[in-house]
């Protein structure tokens, strides 16, 4: 008996210590404004039950604050040239296998006025980094080109990696007024385990990268690969509480997928599987949206390379921005970062048509002609 009453004793004192004791039910997690790491932890693995009350509450909050629009941005992939080795990436200097190409200006620009035509009212270019001034000096003629054919009306975000303070402050001269810069992992550990560890990859230089944007006066966005080998969930939830302390504007977060002629490659064994990377997404959204309701949120392309209506369902849990492809087709299959990547083949044209009934269906509706600039930008100003 007394036995009996000893091990009781111990199981209460062990249950009392452990992390179950400390688990508030979700539902009292979601009442709160702020959560402590352990929360967010928890929020991310959530399943079943569970996981549908996140991501309601998720939505909920996504369409009282930001609205239930979702504001398209033509992305332009108009060189895969790059002087980088991201051991994921499949457009990494080192990849022999991938054809190098420059889309030329009349290109782009033909890209951009489809965009503007359709009433896109904004477009990204994306490219392989380069620092070249001849490369700096091309892009800052771009900016102003694009500016000139739309009268000044599309808007433009840059994704071209990182650059000096002067190169940043010229493009945003020229017009470019968001940028797009992944931390791709906010822990230099996980950073330095899917980058080589030299000075061309040092992640302060990238942590540095995006001090100058901000104070330039860009609206900054960052972002992370969701399921990178190595990467835990406490990875994550420090990912989610670094977007909150650097204070950014937008967040483009979407699943990592492997790419078979990427060192990273060799660990797949170790990945989730993809679904489980593509669920685990959507949670990064839906928390992200709890934790920054007026930023802007994009449903990233590597969705749709797991699940059909990926981005559509990243739209329904807290995504407020698409990101339809403008490529020139001949291209796309020279911009694969990773296996699978959609519309490979798809005009422009049809890719619009699909997107729209796409996002009908998903139950929202078009920012067409509206920058949908990011909330969180004028409120931080104030
Ligand atoms: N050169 C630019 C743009 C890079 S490509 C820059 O450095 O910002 C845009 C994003 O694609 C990267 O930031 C990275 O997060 C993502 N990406 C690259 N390889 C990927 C892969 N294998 N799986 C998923 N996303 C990948």
């Amino acid at each position: 008996m007394l036995l009996n009453i000893n091990c009781i004793l111990i199981v209460d004192f062990v249950f009392e210590h452990s992390i179950f004791a400390r688990m508030k039910p979700i539902k009292e997690i979601l009442e709160q404004n702020l959560f402590t790491k352990e929360e967010i932890i928890q929020l991310l693995q959530s399943k079943g039950e569970q996981r549908t009350l996140l991501l309601k509450k998720s939505q909920q909050v996504k369409n009282n604050v930001v609205g239930n629009k979702v504001y398209f941005r033509g992305l332009i992939e108009f060189s895969n040239i790059c002087s980088k080795d991201c051991l994921y990436c499949g457009i990494r200097k080192s990849n022999t296998n991938v054809f190098r190409y420059n889309a030329n200006d009349a290109e782009i620009l033909d890209a951009c006025n489809f965009a503007w035509k359709n009433r896109f009212a904004s477009v990204v270019l994306q490219s392989g980094e380069i620092s070249s001034p001849a490369f700096v000096k091309r892009v800052d003629n771009l900016l102003k080109k694009i500016k000139q054919l739309s009268n000044s009306e599309l808007g433009i975000t840059l994704s071209c990696g990182e650059q000096t303070r002067e190169t940043y402050r010229r493009w945003f001269e020229s017009g470019a007024h968001r940028f797009l810069l992944r931390i791709e992992s906010s822990n230099p550990d996980l950073y330095y385990k899917v980058h080589p560890k030299n000075k061309k990859h040092s992640f302060e230089k990238r942590m540095e990268a995006l001090q100058f944007l901000k104070e330039t006066g860009y609206q900054v966005g960052t972002g992370v690969m969701v399921g990178l080998p190595f990467q835990e969930f406490e990875d994550l939830a420090n990912d989610l509480l670094f977007f909150k302390e650097i204070d950014i504007d937008m967040c483009g977060t979407g699943p990592y997928i492997e790419h078979e002629d990427t060192p990273l490659y060799e660990y797949r064994n170790l990945l989730k599987t993809k679904q489980e990377r593509f669920d685990l997404t959507l949670n990064m959204i839906a928390v992200l949206r709890l934790l920054m309701p007026d930023i802007n949120i994009a449903a990233a392309t590597a969705l749709q390379a797991i699940d059909p209506a990926g981005r559509e369902k990243a739209l329904v849990v807290g995504a407020n921005i698409i990101m339809p492809n403008l490529t020139p087709c001949d291209y796309r299959k020279e911009y694969q970062l990773y296996e699978d990547k959609p519309c490979l083949d798809e005009d422009a044209e049809l890719c619009r048509n699909c997107l729209e009934a796409r996002i009908e269906l998903a139950g929202s509706e078009i920012g067409y002609d509206l920058w949908g600039d990011s909330k969180h930008f004028f409120n931080r100003k104030k």
